[in-house]
């Protein structure tokens, strides 16, 4: 392919290039960091603690502006607030719902406030909303859990609705930050089923921050693994298990092999600080024989 035809080719959803960003204290929490992902990927960012995750996650989201370097999102440079269109969703550890409100209420709320929806939301869309809602909390296990109040759900239930108002404006980009963290093993690995059946019907752009590097390669079609801060991608590995992967599939010795290797690579990152990292050349799970149980 020549130049010309390549300055054509499709730009990749999300685009940072030579990222650098400095809190006000003075921490350096990115450094010329670079990541591209591709509509419709569904990529998991995993690294050591405090290497700048969640200072990617809000880039991304346009909370926060890079210091120096570009963050594109849909062709579009991302600065603050309000200034792209790209519909995002976001979810946290820990979902804030307004506890006066039913759990409806709450899935609708960012159709309370996100253009168009806005708008249409006073009059006679209403009631499609509605339904809208009731079908996204069929679909993560809730049916009839709509008129219930936020304290009457456990804390697995609330975090099903939270993806579901993260979904129900239809986002072209999930940003999911430790969504599980906060849940026991059992509850967090039905959400991986529930999460992954969301991605595959609607196909949205998930990037996913997370420390639980089984949750990464059961979820991901793609790992990047980060340097300790500032935080680079120093490991960037497609996972192409096929889907959709399930808890059984998740004991083969590939599925283990690849998660001992995160993990090595981890530590690794963690004990050499930001620099030696940079040119690692990544290692086919395969090739590890050691298998994690
Ligand atoms: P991660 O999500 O990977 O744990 P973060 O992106 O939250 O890391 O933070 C990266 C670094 O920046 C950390 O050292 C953190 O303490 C620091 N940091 C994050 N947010 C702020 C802030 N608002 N002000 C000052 N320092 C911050
Ligand atoms: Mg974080």
């Amino acid at each position: 392919m020549n130049q010309e035809t390549n300055a054509f080719a499709p730009r990749p959803l999300i685009e940072l290039s030579a990222v650098s960003v400095q809190y006000g204290g003075g921490t350096i929490a990115l450094d010329r960091t670079d990541l591209q992902i591709e509509q419709g990927e569904f990529v998991a960012l995993v690294g050591p603690s405090g290497c700048g995750k969640s200072t990617i996650l809000k880039l991304v989201a346009g909370l926060l502006g890079p210091t120096t370097g570009g963050v594109i999102v849909g062709g579009r440079e991302v600065g603050t607030v309000g200034t792209h269109q790209r519909k995002i969703g976001l979810a946290f550890q820990n979902p804030t719902m307004l506890p006066w409100l039913s759990i409806r209420d709450n899935v609708m709320m960012p159709l309370k406030i996100v253009e168009p929806y806005r708008q249409q939301y006073r009059s006679k869309r209403k009631t499609e909303f509605r339904d809208r809602a009731d079908a996204l909390l069929e679909q993560v296990g809730l049916r009839g859990f709509g008129d219930k109040r936020p304290w009457q759900l456990s804390g697995g239930m609330l975090q099903r609705a939270s993806l579901c108002r993260a979904l129900i404006h239809e986002p072209d980009i999930l940003l999911l930050d430790e969504p599980f963290g906060a849940l026991d093993q059992f509850t967090r690995e039905e959400l991986w089923d529930t999460m992954q059946a969301l991605w595959i019907a609607k196909r949205p752009t998930v990037l996913l921050v997370t420390h639980d590097l089984r949750e990464s390669a059961y979820l991901a079609s793609r790992i990047c693994v980060m340097s300790s801060r500032p935080g680079r991608i120093i490991q960037d590995t497609q996972v192409d298990f096929a889907r959709p992967r399930t808890l059984e599939s998740s004991y083969a010795p590939e599925f283990g092999a690849l998660v001992h290797q995160l993990r090595m690579r981890i530590a690794q990152a963690r004990s050499e600080g930001d620099t030696k990292g940079r040119d690692y050349v990544d290692t086919p799970a395969r090739a590890i024989e050691e298998v994690t149980p």
